[in-house]
This record gives C-alpha cells, sequence and structure tokens, in this order.
C-alpha cells in the first residue's frame, strides 16, 4: 500500500505551492482592480473636461509633450486621485481635489509640470499684493488662500509675515476704531489674531462661520499634510500629517491658551476706507445689521466664498445650515438636503447611512456634474431607501415643521427638522472690487505670488 504521509520534501512544495498560488490570485485580483480603478479615473477626466472643472488656486498643468507618464507626479500627490494616467500621460482626472501642494511639480523627472492658476476657458481673479500681502488699498491686507496660494502652512507664513509688516506701519491707536479688524478665523485668521495679541493690538477677529476655516469642512479623518509653524504667544506647532480631528483640537487648544476670541456667525459684506484712512466694515450677524470701525484691516477669508442662499422664506431659521458636520447628530430626523453638486450628494448619503430621512431636492433631471464615485454611492442609497431623490424641483418656504417644494405644476409639503443647503459659494470678488481692491484674472499663467 502507498504511504499517503508527505515527507517534509513535499511539505515544503506544497507550501510553497500554496504561497505561489495564493501571489498569483493576489496579483490577478490587484490587477484587476487597478484596471477598474484606471477606467473610473478616465471616466472621472472625462467628465471633468465636459464641465470644465478646475482647482480653486495654485494647481499643475502638465505639458504634454514633454510629459513620460511615469507615475511619480501621482505618487508623490498627497491627495487622492488628482492625477492619472490616461493614454499614457498624466493628466488632471479629478482638478477639483488639487489643493495646490505642488508636491508633482518637485517629482516630475522631465519637468513636464508647471504650478498655474486658472486655465484658458475659465479666468480665476486674485487680488494684487504687494511683498508683505499688502493690497493697494493702503492699510489693507489679504492673508492666505484668497490671495491665490492654498495650504495651511502657506496660510499661517504668509500672515506672521504680513503681520510683521502692518504692526510695524501701524499708527497710534484713534477713538472708535479698532487697531486692527481681522476678517475670516482659518489659519490665516488664526495666525494674524496671534501676532495681533502678541502685538498688544485692540483688535477684533469675525468669521461668517466659526474658528477653524476651510479645515472645519474636511472630511471626516481626513489626513491633513502640513509643516510645523512657529506661533506666537502659543510656541511651535509640530505637524506633518495629522488627522483632521486632531488638527481641530490643536486650534482648540490654540484659541484657550492664547485667550483668541472670535465673533462667530458674523459676515462681513461691504468695506470702505474713509479719507481719514479709517475703514468702516459693515457685517450681518443673525440677521442684524452691524458696524466696526478699524485702522487696518485683514482680510483672511479664503477661497469657499460665503454661501449662496436660494432667498425663500424662512431661511433665517436656526435649523437652516449650509455644512454638515457630524451626520450622526441628525439619526431619525427629517432632513432636506438642497442641491446638485458633490457637497449635497456626499451629505445626503452620509445623512442617509447615519439614520437620518433624507429626502435630496434637485432642480435638475440628474446629477451631471457630480464624480463618478458619488453617483455610485448615490444609486446604492437609492436602492436601500436611504435617500429619496425629488428632481426637477425647488423649495419655495421653509417653517419650524415642514418645507414646501415645487415639484412640477404643484407643492409638495414635507415634514422637516432640518434643512441643509449646499448651492455652493460666493466668492468675494465684488467686495473686493467695491472696496477698490485691484484684481487680476489669470488664465493659466504661471503664479509667482507676493511675499
Ligand atoms: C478637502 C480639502 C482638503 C485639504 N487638505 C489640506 C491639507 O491636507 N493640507 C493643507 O495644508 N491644506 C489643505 N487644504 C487647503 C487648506 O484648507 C486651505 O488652503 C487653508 O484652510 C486656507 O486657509 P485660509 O485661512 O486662507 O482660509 P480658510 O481656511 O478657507 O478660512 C477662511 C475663513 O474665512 C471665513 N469667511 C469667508 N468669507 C467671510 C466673510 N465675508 N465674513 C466673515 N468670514 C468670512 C470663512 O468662514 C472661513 O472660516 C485642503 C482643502 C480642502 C477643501
Amino acid at each position: 500500500m502507498k504511504d499517503l504521509a508527505m515527507g517534509p520534501l513535499e511539505i515544503i512544495i506544497g507550501t510553497g505551492g500554496f504561497f505561489i498560488l495564493a501571489i498569483l490570485v493576489w496579483t490577478v485580483l490587484s490587477m484587476r482592480a487597478a484596471v477598474v480603478r484606471m477606467r473610473e479615473l478616465r471616466k472621472d477626466f472625462e467628465h471633468s473636461q465636459a464641465m470644465g472643472a478646475q482647482p480653486a488656486s495654485l494647481h499643475p498643468r502638465i505639458n504634454l509633450e514633454k510629459c513620460i507618464g511615469t507615475d511619480a507626479c501621482i505618487a508623490a500627490c498627497p491627495e487622492t486621485n488628482v492625477i492619472a494616467i490616461v493614454d499614457g500621460q498624466a493628466r488632471l482626472a479629478n482638478p477639483t481635489a488639487c489643493i495646490g501642494h505642488g508636491e508633482c511639480l518637485r517629482a516630475c523627472p522631465v519637468g513636464a509640470i508647471e504650478l498655474v492658476i486658472g486655465s484658458e476657458t475659465r479666468g480665476v481673479d486674485i487680488p494684487d499684493l504687494a511683498p508683505g500681502f499688502e493690497t493697494n488699498v493702503p492699510g489693507l491686507y489679504i492673508f492666505g488662500e484668497l490671495g491665490g496660494m492654498g495650504l495651511i502652512y502657506n496660510a499661517m507664513t504668509q500672515a506672521l509675515t504680513g503681520m510683521a509688516r502692518l504692526i510695524k506701519s501701524i499708527p497710534a491707536p484713534v477713538a472708535g476704531a479698532h487697531q486692527v479688524v481681522i476678517v475670516g478665523a482659518g489659519p490665516a485668521g488664526l495666525a494674524a489674531t496671534l501676532a495681533a495679541i502678541k502685538a498688544g493690538l485692540d483688535y477684533v477677529t469675525i468669521d461668517q462661520d466659526s474658528m477653524g476655516g476651510t479645515v472645519l469642512q474636511y472630511p471626516r479623518h481626513k489626513i491633513v499634510m502640513t509643516r510645523s509653524v512657529d506661533l506666537p504667544v502659543y510656541g511651535r506647532i509640530k505637524l506633518g500629517s495629522v488627522q483632521k480631528e486632531d488638527l481641530l483640537g490643536l486650534w482648540e487648544d490654540i484659541v484657550k491658551k492664547a485667550g483668541v476670541q472670535v465673533r462667530g456667525l458674523t459676515q462681513l459684506t461691504a468695506l470702505k476706507r474713509g479719507d481719514d484712512g479709517l475703514f468702516t466694515l459693515s457685517t450681518q450677524c443673525d440677521g442684524q445689521a452691524g458696524e466696526l470701525r478699524a485702522q487696518r484691516i485683514v482680510l483672511a477669508l479664503g477661497r469657499r466664498g460665503s454661501p449662496r442662499k436660494l432667498g425663500i422664506p424662512g431661511e433665517d431659521l436656526a435649523k437652516v445650515t449650509y455644512r454638515l458636520l457630524e451626520p450622526e447628530n441628525y439619526a431619525g430626523a427629517n432632513t432636506l438636503v438642497v442641491g446638485g453638486g458633490d457637497s449635497a450628494v456626499e451629505a445626503a448619503v452620509a445623512l442617509g447611512e447615519a439614520g437620518a430621512v433624507v429626502q435630496l431636492v434637485h432642480r435638475g433631471r440628474m446629477f451631471d456634474r457630480i464624480k463618478t464615485k458619488n453617483q455610485k454611492r448615490l444609486d446604492a442609497a437609492v436602492a436601500a431607501g436611504l435617500v429619496e431623490l425629488v428632481l426637477e424641483a425647488s423649495p419655495q418656504a421653509i417653517t419650524e415643521t415642514h418645507v414646501e417644494i415645487k415639484v412640477g405644476e404643484g407643492i409638495r409639503r414635507i415634514a422637516n427638522d432640518y434643512v441643509l443647503i449646499f448651492a455652493g459659494g460666493m466668492l468675494p470678488t465684488k467686495l473686493l472690487k467695491d472696496a477698490g481692491v485691484a484684481i487680476s484674472t489669470y488664465h493659466g499663467e504661471v503664479y509667482l505670488p507676493a511675499n
């Protein structure tokens, strides 16, 4: 009878065979996943081309005459899926996900990338800034992403450089005016406020939202790539790769320890420099108009703009919001999400997954501006009954308990606890122009920021 027991050699061959098979299966699966991913990225690229999508500020332009299709730029990009190889060359597959790290430029082995603002087809308005980030209006400074350069580190260091100049040039205090009003409490506004505190200035910092700026809007648990900075009053913040929530925790610690005061929910609506050199700022807080006077102004408004409003009755109710921070807080509640872009779709799906009752209202017949990934997530959420679509519809009025929506010729009245509106942002270009700030429109030119 043949001995069925395996000898040591057979065991080794058997085990080795198993590993070889496992590696083969893994390789085939990875290759399949890569092919699917490439197809998705190609679709994203075609979609973004068709929509004319482009990043808000500094972004790479790829010279296809030079690009040899290594994926060095893709590997270097700290964000995901911004660049993809399409037909053997690097292309911007998801331009709006680009936040201007510029690592692709440094990684490209053949110098095929340059950093530009705007594109031939779509201009981007950037205020003209002198070194020190002062505008052509004396005493009016612009720090951070509004000036064209994104990233937390850039926003903070620009603010510190600019504040050093502002502090040097500030005249003696005058009655009835603050020495400096800082508008915006994102990274640039926070750093400017710390510099004002250190210099002992009479300052006021306002924000249409609350302290934190764009960081507050990042997707949950986003890994934020940024660099360490020495902050006045607080000291060095050691950063590198940090989770969004930890960064916000650090902001709170800075605010507490340095005694930073921010007037939240206060929006700057207009700005004027008088003949006496003093600025008058018009503000809105809780539907109330206000006014501030200042010797110097810092605008650290970023580039997300102010939320576009629907302008319908009831929009000023406390249950109406323009952002989604903690979806679980809405579990069990009747929520209406308004909008047809990625932010609206992402919010609707997140709310549905968190257990809210969700209607997503969009004036179009389909969501033709969203990313492929979001369309898939939306289809799945609708199929699972997590989100109800109300298309070719527009909200008409909001009350404490209901919303009224025009659908076709009729009005639908839906029980409602919260309304979340994602109708895009309005950049402060008009506000700046009205204040006399010189602005240049960039159509894909290489951008050299002031310093
Ligand atoms: C999804 C995403 C991920 C990102 N990831 C990174 C990253 O990993 N690393 C990195 O370095 N950068 C990242 N960035 C970019 C970074 O967040 C911004 O460049 C940075 O926040 C700019 O700072 P800021 O202070 O200039 O403007 P913001 O952070 O945008 O702050 C502007 C503030 O001004 C307020 N404001 C605007 N208008 C008014 C008004 N009229 N009245 C009163 N207040 C007003 C706003 O409410 C806001 O609080 C990311 C951006 C996004 C969108």
